[in-house]
């Protein structure tokens, strides 16, 4: 029997799309189809493999109007901000085209004397990508782009709420010359993603909640395959009283928390300020986020568009109830916002507290809590008291105090008057519940090869 998926579109609630969700039947059979292309993929060279994905990504760029409609349409994204991903996760490509070769190709470390060393890098195999909706471009291209450039396989499984997109890198990646046996897009939910981990597959890579990124590491485990796991975060943000411009903190901060509807892996989920600008940060911060347009994601002057899914509703009722009755202030928002569609007020809460789930959960959404901070010190104690450790900011005009505050994160990112940032320059990895392993940078191209060492007598 074959399942089917329903595509809603969140900023009406209608039904956008039915497709046939994959059955377990075509993924085993895909499976033995990738295991014999990936053999002949590896043997591609390098530089070929690299043209097959700048190639992609040009594709991906003449086509990103329509592109960007089709991520709009199926998660709510604001297609300004939609546009924005499609052209900024092209700094994944470049990045592969300026330092693949360099981490990929043979090493000679001993050349000289009786016995010569060198290391090759050869693929993983056929590995798995189960991939999030929140970013399907960046969080996607992170992992199959790099695992491709690398000589492997892979089998795609993008969000049941970012399906359509990932038939569309299918459809680009086949015209730019990847061929149909080395890359497969899988249609369904977690069901469909339970049975790819019964499957032998080489290495799972996935994106998503920390639930059920903890449910893959655990399934695999016996299988002694590399597993990358980018998870969650609750970001903290600190406002130290040296800013020197706290308008411009005010509204850095809002676009760190807002940005994508707070639906971003790296947004700012809760903030502490200097009690010595408490309350004009606060009053900036409210002002800035009031003046967001809300609406339709289409339309292009829209900042706030709808949750993507219509359960993440329940999840921020319940934090805000939560945070009145502990006794936070609601400045802003802090209810459904009436009519079609999958819409939150953006809500801002001040005097918050650490008793308050907005400040130790994942919100996912438009809304933010802020605490008030005597000290760096205390400051300091309130972020590191997470189970999460993907970012850490401070905001501060003195760079020796900031990074005297960032050393004592336990994060895979920190950042200093910026926050809710990715660079493929830079490893990109979460600690403890926020995940295991990186993407990006010479760590993400090495992260799907394994080394060989060769010990050669002439
Ligand atoms: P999710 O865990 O609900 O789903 C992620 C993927 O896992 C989907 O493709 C889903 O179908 C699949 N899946 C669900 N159950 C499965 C199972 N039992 N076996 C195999 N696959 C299964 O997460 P989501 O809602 O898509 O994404 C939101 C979460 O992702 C947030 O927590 C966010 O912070 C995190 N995220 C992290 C990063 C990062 O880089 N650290 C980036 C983006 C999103």
């Amino acid at each position: 029997m074959q399942d089917n998926i329903e595509i809603r579109n969140p900023a009406t609630g209608a039904v956008a799309a039915t497709l046939p969700s994959s059955t377990t039947v075509e993924l085993e059979n895909t499976l033995s189809l990738l295991k014999q292309g990936q053999r002949d993929w590896a043997k591609v060279p390098l530089q070929d493999r690299l043209e097959c994905i700048i190639q992609f990504g040009q594709l991906i760029l003449a086509n990103k109007q329509e592109l960007s409609e089709i991520l709009t349409n199926e998660t709510g994204k604001p297609i300004t901000q939609s546009l924005n991903e499609i052209n900024g996760a092209q700094n994944r490509i470049e990045h592969l085209r300026k330092n693949a070769t360099k981490w990929l190709s043979e090493e000679v470390v001993v050349s000289e004397g009786a016995t010569l060393e060198n290391i090759r890098y050869e693929p993983l195999g056929v590995i798995a990508n189960i991939s999030a909706w929140n970013f399907p471009y960046n969080v996607g291209f992170n992992v199959f782009l790099y695992a491709l450039v690398a000589g492997n396989a892979v089998l795609y499984k993008p969000s049941e709420f970012a399906t359509l997109t990932g038939l569309q890198f299918a459809k680009y990646l086949y015209q730019a010359g990847i061929p149909e046996n080395v890359f497969h897009c899988i249609v369904g939910d977690g069901r469909i993603g339970e049975h790819i981990l019964s499957l032998p597959l080489d290495g799972y890579f996935f994106t998503g909640s920390y639930k059920t990124g903890l449910h893959i590491a655990t399934t695999v485990a016996h299988k002694l395959v590399p597993v990358q796991l980018e998870l969650g975060g609750k970001d903290p943000l600190y406002v130290a009283d040296d800013v020197a411009d706290i308008k411009q903190a005010a509204v850095s901060a809002a676009e760190g928390a807002f940005y994508n509807n707070g639906q971003s892996c790296c947004a700012v989920e809760r903030i502490y300020v200097s009690a010595l600008i408490y309350d004009r940060f606060v009053e900036a911060f409210i002002e800035e986020v009031a003046s967001y347009r809300v609406g339709d994601p289409m339309d292009v002057d829209t900042f706030i568009g709808p949750l993507t899914r219509a359960e993440q509703l329940v999840v921020l009722e319940d934090q805000v109830k939560d945070a009145l009755q502990k006794g936070a202030r609601l400045r802003l928002g802090g209810h459904v916002l009436e009519g079609k569609g999958y819409y939150y007020a953006p809500t801002v809460f001040d005097h918050c507290d650490h008793r308050m789930a907005l400040m130790c959960d994942e919100t996912f959404g438009p809304l933010i809590g802020i605490q008030k901070v005597s000290s760096d010190e205390e400051a300091i104690g309130l972020m590191q008291d997470t189970a999460y450790g993907l970012t850490a900011a401070v905001f501060s005009s003195d760079r020796d105090r900031a990074m005297r505050i960032l050393d004592q994160m336990d994060t895979g990112t920190v950042y200093w008057n910026c926050c809710d940032r990715v660079s493929p320059n830079v490893p990109w990895s979460g600690r403890r519940n926020s995940g295991l392993g990186s993407t990006l940078s010479a760590q993400g191209i090495r992260a799907f090869v394994q080394p060989k060492a060769y010990h050669l007598r002439p």
